[in-house]
Formats: C-alpha cells, structure tokens, sequence
C-alpha cells in the first residue's frame, strides 16, 4: 500500500461491527437505527426508482449536488445561516458526511499544515489530516470532578490549553457539534471562544453537525458559521443518513462560502463526481415535505425524532446507574457515555496492548453479548488514558431492544 496509509489500518467500525455480528449480540455500539426511516421518505426513494415520472432519475445528476436537493437545503440553511445562501455554490453534496470531510480535508488543507482537533473526536479526523500530510494537534474536552451523574455540558475545553495548539501554523480547527461521542452541544459562550481563536489564528472552522437535529430539553443548537465573521471561514457538515434515520443512504452535505465550497467542488468533480441520483431526489423530496410542517414540531421529523429518542435516553441513563456505572447525560445526538471505572470487573487478558475500554469492550460482546464502543479510539495515542474508563452506548434503538439490554445488565448484577 502508498506510504500515506501507514498507521491507519486499524478501525473501530469494521473491528467491532463485525464482532457484534459473530457473538449475535445485542448491538448498542455502531450508530445506527433499529427502525426504518419515515415512510414518506421510502415512498420517495422507490418512487424515484420505478421512474414512472422521470427516467432520467436512474442517470447521472450534476456532479456538486442535484439541484431539487441543493434548492431546499438552502432553503432549510438560510435561516440558521443568517444569510441567503445561494444552492449552487454555498452547498456541495459527497457520499455521507465521511465524504464531505474528505472533499474538506483533502481540498483545503496543504501538507505541513496544522489542524487542531477537539477530543473525543469522530475517529476517522485523525487519519483523514495525516493522510492529507498535515499535523493534527489535539485538545481534549475534560469532565469536571463532581459526584454522580454528569452532564455533557460538564465536558468543557480550557481556554489556555486551547490556544496553546493555535500558531501561524494552523490551518483549520475541527468541532463535531453536537459531539460524537459526548453528546456535548456547544454553548454561545464555547463557540465565541472558537470563533475568536479563528479570526486571531486566520484559520478555517469545519464544523461537523450531523447530529443537529437531535437536541435534547431546553438546549439549543447554534451554527459556528452564524456567528460575527464566521461564515467566511466555516464549512459546516450534515448528513441525510442522520436526519433520517437512514445511515446506509451515504448522503452528505457541505454548507459555506464559494470560496472554501469551491476546492471541496474540485475535489469531488474528479474523485467521486456525482452521487446517487435517485437517494438525492428522495431527500429532497423528503425534506420538502418536512420544511412545509416545520411549525408542527411533534410532526416534523427534525424535531420529533429528538422527543422520541428523548425517553430513550432517559430509559439507558436509567439502566446504567442501576448497574453501577456513571452516565454523562448527553444534550444532544444519540450516544451516551458511561464511566465503567465503579464497576471493577476483571478482565481477561486478551494478549493485546489495548488500552482497557477495548478489553472491556470485547469481553462485553463475547460475555454477555452486548456490543459497545471503546471510546479510547476517539482520542489521539497520548490521550487514550482520557478515554478508557468509559464505554459508549448507542440509543437510537426500539425501546424492546433498550428493554433487553436493561436484562442484560439485571441478569450481569
Ligand atoms: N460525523 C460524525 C460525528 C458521525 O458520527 C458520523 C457517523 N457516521 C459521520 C460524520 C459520518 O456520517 P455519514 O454516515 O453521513 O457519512
Ligand atoms: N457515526 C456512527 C457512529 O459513531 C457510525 C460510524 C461508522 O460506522 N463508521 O457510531
């Protein structure tokens, strides 16, 4: 293989996947749901399909988005961007959030630049910066010392050791807001911090927002990109595999301006050069329909998901306490982490130099069939010792599937 893979090989999804798969256990771990989309959206995709309206819907679309989807996602953004976004070069469509990142690293970034990434982190920004040839510099977010139950908000960034990773150097600051796997969804006060760091530092904000919609109680998610002076340096990320609940739909999208949309454009035009036709249609459509009931916030998908996850993850919170783990209460997305360290169980050796959260981890599943996340691989090397004591669960599950794993866990006790 090219020597820009080198210490990559490694991945949590395709290790612990297909775990879960050969224990047949019960899978809290990769994010994804146990039900189906909204059906208005299926109707869509097998409408778009069948091409009784429109062949051409199974050929080739522009190649930076295809324009019913580019149209209503500028009309969704416009008002959270503060700003008229213009479709055709304020917005770029890839394969899923993954290929948005890519076509953002790959297309702004040179080798020998730096990016400062906040921890934990979606695990494929490491490997996406070194394989562009630049320096990643990590800042974790720390929990506060307290007793019980915490919150995400409880995860914090300390200012001074923020800025000590920002030099001329600094190309780009990534934040996954809401957080993966934390839950954390930045405060006003948080993202100003940032901000003013970008503008200080001249650097790029590549903001990852899949999890937008999927805000919790009172919270509310702002947009980096919509603060003083941001939108010229921010590319902010979703997903419609998030947003409906469809995850192997592989459709992303990148939002900012012409100047930083345009190299991501490049990049795409001659790597991958258009997506699936039929699934952008489908979207489009789909969030058409949802823009015309966004005030009926129990019918509207972008705000009903989040009151039924709701319960849900108060349901794992719940279950989680009871066995003696601690959880952090996320205010956003659909992952819970817990800290195991209370529970003082023996593992195995398993002959591997993991760090604990992995051994625990693969116990778990191979045990009692359970399968989690070790979230150690949401930090850099030096850092995994932040990540091992805890273990992240997924919650975007029917409630009979959360129902077994609260068994699993009264059984365990
Ligand atoms: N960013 C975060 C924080 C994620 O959790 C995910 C989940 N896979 C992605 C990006 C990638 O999204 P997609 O499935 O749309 O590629
Ligand atoms: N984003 C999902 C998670 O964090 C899935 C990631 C993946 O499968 N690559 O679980």
């Amino acid at each position: 293989g090219a020597d820009r893979l080198k210490g990559t090989e490694k991945n949590v999804w395709v290790e612990f996947g297909k775990l879960a798969v050969d224990y047949k256990a019960l899978n809290l771990g990769q994010g994804f749901p146990d039900f189906k989309p909204p059906q208005h959206v299926i109707d869509k995709m097998v409408h778009a399909v069948d091409g009784s309206d429109n062949a051409l819907l199974s050929q080739y679309t522009r190649s930076y988005g295809h324009p019913r989807l580019v149209n209503v996602l500028a009309k969704l953004y416009s008002p959270l961007m503060g700003r008229t976004l213009d479709p055709m070069n304020n917005i770029t469509i890839s394969i899923g959030a993954y290929g948005v990142l890519f076509c953002a690293i790959q297309g702004l970034i040179n080798p020998g630049d730096e990016v400062v990434i906040v921890e934990p982190y979606f695990d494929c920004y490491e490997p996406m910066v070194k394989v562009a040839g630049a320096i990643p510099k990590y800042v974790p977010l720390r929990p506060i010392k307290k007793e019980g139950v915490l919150s995400s908000d409880d995860w914090k960034l300390d200012p001074v050791e923020l800025e000590s990773k920002f030099s001329a150097k600094t190309k780009a600051i990534m934040i996954n807001n809401p957080n993966n796997p934390v839950g954390k969804v930045f405060r006003k006060e948080e993202l100003e911090m940032i901000a003013n760091l970008c503008k200080k530092y001249d650097c790029i904000c590549i903001s990852d927002e899949v999890y937008e919609w999927m805000i919790y109680d009172d919270n509310k998610h702002l947009k980096i990109a919509s603060l003083p002076g941001m939108w010229e340096r921010t590319i902010t990320m979703g997903s419609a595999g998030k947003t409906f609940s469809a995850t192997g739909w592989k459709l992303g999208w990148g939002v900012g301006p012409d100047h930083l949309i345009k190299p991501m454009q490049v990049l795409h035009q001659n790597c991958i050069y258009t997506c699936p036709t039929p699934i952008q249609e489908a979207v489009a459509e789909g969030l058409e329909y949802e823009l015309s009931i966004q005030d009926k916030k129990e019918e509207c998908y972008l705000t009903s998901l989040a009151l039924e996850l709701k319960p849900k993850r108060d349901a794992l919170a719940k279950s989680l306490t009871e066995i003696g783990m601690i959880p952090t209460i996320p205010d956003g997305g659909y992952f819970m982490m817990a800290d195991i360290s209370n529970l003082n169980i023996d593992i195995p050796d398993d002959g591997t130099k993991d760090p604990y959260d992995f051994k625990f981890v693969r116990w778990l599943c191979k045990e009692k069939r359970l399968s989690v996340i070790p979230p150690s691989a949401f930090y850099n090397q030096e850092h995994k010792n932040l990540g091992e004591k805890f273990v992240r669960f997924c919650f975007i599950k029917k409630d009979e599937t959360l129902a077994k794993a609260d068994e699993i866990f009264k059984e365990w006790k």
